[in-house]
């Protein structure tokens, strides 16, 4: 939608308010079913977005758990739909690693601080901004616009989108979907996400044999067993696997032939992590590797007794491709002799999901894009975490993780601050992400 300077900065400020009032909210996801009270969001969004004359559904998917969709549609059935989908939940924070108030939301030279900021309440806000603008204009497009404010992101979707798209899908269905995250310039290129890592979570169990813990000599702890385990998963390397989305993201990196080249090459690509700052090796590492994190241990019931019993939860995440076997067939490399000690539990499994870019919505984004960046090119991206995008494409939706960047945000900054601590977004990158989403439906259906 074409707006004026003065709309757009009018927007712009809205979009700042609400992501204020979202961050203040506190909706904190800890992974318990208990937390995240993303009704808070979900009522005041619903009251941002009333008056309209559109219907607004709120789901409950658990206590004090909701979700809010609401549709605006378009003037041809046929035509495809589009899905502006924000989460409202935002992960923990340690206090003592903040130099403000994290859940202040406040406007600080520029910046906007508080969990969220990044993560993903500027494109929550920026997207019921725009909405509400679209519908309050009056112009209708081809295709439905709905607004989707979800819950439970950030613990796997599954008392959210996962669950809402099971049980709602006529109310959310819909061609294409926008959501978390991309526009981040780098080098010369803007990256966009268009697929994500599966995972392939594994809890091993370790026996052992219990005894007196003043004897440990020659005896079996599983809690020693395990501590070898855990070393053995940590120092395994399943080689890189590189695909032509890999190899996309290297010439976008635009590092000179020689660096590229090495970064192309199994064999040297660990020579150009080590010379990386680290939030950019550990993104790009997980980008080329299937990735193993021993996360979780429990076992030991007392100072003076040898465990029998030892429990690991490993955080794995695949590239495109790989299945649930490849998982366990990576295990039984990493853990050598070891692995017929453990029995293996499969804690979740999903694999990657990736999106087409030969569609209307990536040109339109790529438009829309050049109007703030001419100079860059928009490139695809895996992220190494899940998204809700993935329910959507599992339901045949073509769903991007976009927003849009100012220079002042690094990827490196932007890495940190992703569940990190200080986490801020500037205004210029409000202002650019309210104006992407005004021109994409622009050009969506054009
Ligand atoms: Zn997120």
């Amino acid at each position: 939608m074409v707006v004026t300077e003065a709309d757009l900065d009018r927007l712009t400020n809205e979009t700042l308010e609400l992501l204020q009032a979202l961050i203040r909210n506190e909706c904190v996801n800890d992974g318990s079913y208990e937390s995240g009270h993303e009704d808070r969001s979900a009522r005041l969004l619903e009251n941002e977005l009333e008056g309209l004359g559109l219907d607004i559904e709120r789901y409950e998917t658990g206590p004090g758990r909701s979700s809010l969709v609401t549709r605006y549609h378009g003037t041809d059935p046929t035509a495809p739909a589009l899905c502006l989908m924000g989460h409202t939940d935002v992960v923990p924070v340690t206090p003592e690693g903040w130099d403000r108030d994290p859940f202040g939301g406040e406007l600080i030279h520029g910046e906007v601080w508080g969990r969220g900021a990044v993560d993903m309440l500027n494109l929550t806000s920026s997207m019921a901004v725009v909405f509400r603008h679209i519908v309050k204009s009056g112009k209708r497009y081809p295709g439905d616009i709905i607004y989707f404010a979800v819950a439970d992101e950030e613990a796997g979707g599954i008392h959210g989108a996962k669950q809402l798209l099971d049980e709602q899908w006529d109310h959310l269905k819909c061609d294409y979907v926008l959501t978390e995250f991309g526009g981040i310039p780098v080098s010369t290129s803007l990256l966009l996400t268009t697929a994500e890592k599966g995972v392939g979570w594994r809890r091993l169990h370790v026996e052992g044999t219990p005894g007196h813990g003043s004897m440990p000599y020659m005896t079996d702890n599983a809690l020693v067993t395990a501590a070898e385990i855990v070393r053995r998963i940590a120092a395994y390397d399943p080689g890189a696997r590189l695909d032509s989305l890999w190899e996309q993201r290297v010439r976008a990196m635009n590092l000179g032939p020689e660096l590229s080249e090495k970064l192309l090459d199994p064999g040297s690509i660990h020579e150009v992590l080590a010379l990386m700052p680290p939030a950019l090796a550990r993104n790009t590492h997980s980008c080329s590797h299937t990735t193993f994190s021993p996360n979780v241990i429990h076992g030991g019931v007392k100072t003076n007794v040898i465990p029998d019993r030892v429990s690991i939860d490993v955080d794995v995440r695949t590239l495109p491709g790989e299945t649930s076997a490849d998982v366990d067939a990576h295990l039984k490399t990493a853990l050598g002799d070891l692995y017929e000690r453990v029995r293996t539990e499969i804690l979740q499994d999903e694999p990657a999901t990736a999106s087409p870019t030969d569609n209307p919505l990536w040109s339109a984004l790529e438009k829309a894009m050049a109007r703030p960046y001419p100079e860059l090119t928009l490139v695809p991206s895996l992220v190494t975490g899940g998204t809700d995008s993935r329910f959507f494409r599992q339901k045949g939706a073509i769903a991007f993780g976009a927003g849009l960047l100012s220079p002042q945000v690094s990827a490196e900054d932007f890495l940190m601050r992703f569940h990190g601590h200080n986490e801020r977004i500037d205004v210029e990158s409000l202002r650019l992400t309210t104006q992407l989403w005004l021109d994409v439906v622009e050009l969506l259906w054009d």
